[in-house]
């Protein structure tokens, strides 16, 4: 196995440098452009969900490239994509939808995206008061397996999950989540939960790994942060780098995005870097603020979740 990959518990290996898709204020075409520059610089892991509206950009990109064959075959890409919160009543059509918009036989990965269930409907990202629905994650999981025997996918995972929501999985699972992709960085650090995972042997995927400088929802400027910036100047690297280096020095894959070629390589390089232990213990002193608080999920009656505290078993 290359080092820059990391091996699952459903035996199939991820690399640990992934490109995020979501962005808010991007077109179809610049998505497409932006992915062609990725290959080209040796990005093979890419991120996406039915609810980023980037699975047909991400697809069409992949698929000129491996018509093209000059770059890759679809063996050599990992593909991610997730089950919005409206489909829990049936995973399988949806997945067979992403693998329509995307062109494509299979994921690698498709992860349960939030711990919450909505109406059918509800295929926009902030529900309303009337779409709620009481989640049976058994039922839910019971069908991600469908899918991964119907080979739809190589392998099931979640996203979003506190430590007891992985808990509760696993004690129920037949086939347990090969990944936990949830926000991290060096000021979302997620000790206690990459334990739990690891106790699991469930593969924890960092997004916002440099805390979102510039989202939509809010930023924590890990980029920004003088500790970040000065351990940066102290390797002749990037602030980027550094947050990117630590999050894979703790073992995690980093999912991060950059449509623009100067830092999407600059992020690439992050994995070459070297961050000495003084460095990393510094960093593991930071003072922390998550930045997906998930308040949207929290404000409705009929939401299961009545504070951030509940959905996120007072891991915030
Ligand atoms: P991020 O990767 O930490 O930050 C992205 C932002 O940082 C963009 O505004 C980007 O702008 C900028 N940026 C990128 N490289 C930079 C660098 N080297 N120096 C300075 N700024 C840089 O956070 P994210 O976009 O929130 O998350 C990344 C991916 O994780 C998403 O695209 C998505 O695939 C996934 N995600 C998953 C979930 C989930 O619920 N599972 C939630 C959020 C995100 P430019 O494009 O202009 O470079």
């Amino acid at each position: 196995m290359r080092s820059d990959q990391v091996r699952l518990n459903c035996g199939i290996t991820i690399p640990m440098v992934g490109f995020g898709t979501y962005s808010y204020q991007n077109d179809r075409k610049t998505t497409e452009e932006a992915v062609h520059m990725a290959l080209k610089m040796g990005y093979r892991h890419f991120d996406t969900a039915k609810i980023y509206g980037s699975e047909a950009a991400l697809g069409n990109a992949l698929k000129e490239a491996f018509d093209n064959g000059s770059v890759v075959d679809r063996e050599d890409v990992f593909i991610t994509s997730k089950l919005w919160s409206a489909d829990h009543h049936d995973p399988v059509s949806a997945l067979t939808n992403t693998l329509k918009k995307l062109g494509m036989e299979y994921v690698d990965m498709y992860l349960v995206h939030w711990p919450v269930k909505l109406k059918p409907w509800a295929s926009y990202p902030v529900p309303n008061e009337e779409d709620y629905e009481k989640l049976d994650l058994e039922s839910t999981w019971a069908a991600m397996e469908k899918c991964l025997d119907l080979g739809l996918c190589r392998g099931i995972g979640v996203s979003n999950f506190s430590s007891k929501k992985i808990q509760h999985l696993v004690d129920f699972a037949s086939v347990p989540p090969a990944i936990n992709q949830v926000e991290m960085h060096p000021m979302w650090r997620q000790e206690k939960l990459r334990e739990i995972c690891e106790d699991h042997k469930v593969h924890v995927s960092a997004y916002s790994p440099l805390g979102g400088p510039g989202n939509a929802w809010g930023s924590t400027a890990v980029v920004e942060h003088p500790v970040i910036q000065s351990i940066a100047r102290k390797h002749r690297a990037t602030p980027a780098q550094v947050a990117l280096k630590w999050g894979l020095s703790k073992g995690s894959s980093v999912i991060v995005k950059s449509f623009n070629g100067e830092r999407m390589k600059e992020n690439k390089a992050a994995f070459d870097i070297t961050l000495d232990t003084v460095d990393i213990k510094e960093i593991d002193k930071l003072e922390e603020w998550k930045l997906m608080r998930g308040e949207f999920l929290c404000n409705h009656t009929t939401s299961p979740y009545k504070s951030i505290q509940q959905l996120w078993d007072g891991e915030i």
